[in-house]
């Protein structure tokens, strides 16, 4: 008998795991694939590591724009994605020592809950049967798929298709769906110097961000040569010959149809519960998540979830790790360490995208006296150094007590930056607060204390 089966070992899973084990608990780690999941072998990893060769790529035609005259220029697709398994690799080794010094027993293969009752659960994996008292949920999400004839074709990709191995060297791609997935694989196809399409059903690219700001991406995608439809509502994928066509209604209610040499469906990820209960077995799910309470237990006695797979969760691996380290803690009966409201969210693009707290547009909603500042980066000297797009640092404070509230970010380096502004909103800090601590210089920071100055 184990004290806790955890099944999946993506960054929710392993940190779990290794939580649980630092804690003295027997821990059985199951995982039908590799150790990382989505986000090191599929995911976060791979995406920005593509990211990073594309923009040396682009700054390499670019010399002249920091004084370097360079010519012949090539592009090599495989050594870009030989750097990116390198990466994936050296992490994962460093997983598999973690778990080997945790002394974790790794299970490889498919794991099914057949029993789950008070005492313990039952799992089967393979030919083998094993016991524990709790029993932790991580399977994550796999690509959601869209009910459109055509799906089916060979050509139609997932982001496991492109980023995983070889990936797939394209000259020019539709992508279908313009959230975080598509756009930064946008981003990536476009520096290649491909032809890239996205056709998203909403709005505006980049739903769940401020207005602005997607904006200022979709301006960003459009200079860089992406072409982007939204609104669009996609009818079929058709095959002619070695090209993909995919038929649509426009804004204006115009049919239409583009062709290239992929499509990727990046419409969003389903959490994956297909086969991990025997028959007998009903936990509550929701569209194929699992429903949990706050400090996440599903429906099932002594069977907790996080991650990708628990219902209502946001989709992203800091808060699946932020999960995994409050339910072991709530297993061991001690208090949750982390502060699972407060989630910043990133986007990989150049200029880089970050956003903590609230938006300008919510806190109207709800009625909130605000105060905002906006810096721009043009006066900020390290990005004039660092090149690229313009952007902008947008703070929002409480306007009675300076509480800082809520940050956008388009700039440099914004994904680093909102750390520091979650610990403020965190720790509840005011702008004075904010302002009142030296940022070094020349740095992207300063914009954060030039906004905070400008609030009080
Ligand atoms: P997963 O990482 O999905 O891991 C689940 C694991 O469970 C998998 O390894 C799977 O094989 C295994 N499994 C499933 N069922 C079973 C079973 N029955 N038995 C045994 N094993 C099983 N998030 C960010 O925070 N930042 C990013 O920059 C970012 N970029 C992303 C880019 C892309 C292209 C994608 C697809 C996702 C990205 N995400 C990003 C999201 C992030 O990858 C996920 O939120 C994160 O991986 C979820 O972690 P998890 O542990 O819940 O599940
Ligand atoms: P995310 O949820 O961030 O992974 O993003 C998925 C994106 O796909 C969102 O912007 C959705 O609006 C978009 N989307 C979902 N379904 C479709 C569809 N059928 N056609 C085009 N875009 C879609």
């Amino acid at each position: 008998m184990f004290d806790i089966a955890i099944i999946g070992a993506g960054p929710g899973g392993y940190t779990a795991a290794d939580e649980a084990a630092r804690r003295g608990k027997s821990v059985v780690l199951f995982e039908r694939n590799l150790l990382g999941g989505t986000c090191l072998n599929r995911g976060c990893v791979p995406t920005k590591a593509l990211l990073r060769s594309s923009k040396a790529y682009v700054e390499a035609i670019n010399g002249n724009e920091y004084g370097i005259a360079s010519s012949g220029v090539q592009l090599d697709f495989s050594a870009m994605h030989a750097r990116k398994t390198k990466i994936v690799t050296s992490l994962r080794d460093g997983l598999t020592k973690l778990m080997k010094k945790d002394k974790v027993k790794l299970v490889e293969g498919e794991a099914q809950i057949v029993s789950a009752n008070d005492a313990s659960c039952t799992i089967v994996c393979g030919n083998m049967e094993y016991e524990a008292r709790e029993t932790v949920i991580a399977t994550g999400s796999v690509p959601k798929s869209i009910p459109i004839p055509g799906i089916e074709l060979p050509g139609v990709l997932t982001s496991d298709d492109i980023l995983e191995g070889e990936g797939k060297d394209l000259s020019s791609l539709i992508i279908i769906g313009g959230g975080v997935i598509g756009v930064e694989c946008a981003e990536i196809y476009t520096a290649l110097g491909r032809q890239v399409t996205i056709l998203e059903a909403m709005e505006r690219i980049l739903p769940p961000f401020d207005k602005e700001i997607a904006q200022r991406i979709n301006m960003h995608l459009k200079k860089s040569n992406v072409k982007i439809e939204t609104a669009a509502r996609v009818a079929e994928i058709t095959q002619q010959d070695d090209i993909l066509c995919v038929r649509y209604c426009n804004k204006k209610g115009d049919e239409q149809q583009i062709c290239a040499r992929g499509v990727l469906i990046a419409t969003g990820r389903t959490a994956e519960t297909t086969g991990l209960f025997a028959n007998n077995i009903h936990a509550k799910l929701e569209r194929g998540a699992l429903v949990c309470d706050d400090d996440g237990r599903s429906s099932l006695p002594h069977v907790w979830a996080i991650g990708d797979v628990r219902a209502g969760t946001t989709q992203l691996a800091h808060v699946a790790m932020a999960q995994a380290r409050n339910v072991i803690r709530v297993i061991c009966h001690e208090e949750q360490l982390m502060n699972e409201q407060l989630i910043p969210s990133c986007v990989y693009t150049s200029p880089e995208v970050a956003s903590i707290g609230i938006t300008e547009a919510e806190a109207k909603e709800r009625g909130l006296l605000i105060r905002t500042a906006k810096v721009v980066t043009g006066s900020n000297a390290k990005c004039l150094i660092e090149g690229g797009d313009s952007g902008y640092l947008k703070l929002i404070a409480a306007k009675d007590n300076g509480r800082i509230l809520g940050a956008q970010l388009v700039c440099p380096r914004a994904t680093d930056l909102i750390g520091e502004l979650t610990v403020a909103i965190a720790q509840d800090m005011t702008a004075a607060q904010l302002a009142a601590v030296i940022h070094p210089h020349p740095t992207v920071n300063e914009l954060i204390a030039e906004a905070a100055l400008q609030l009080i």
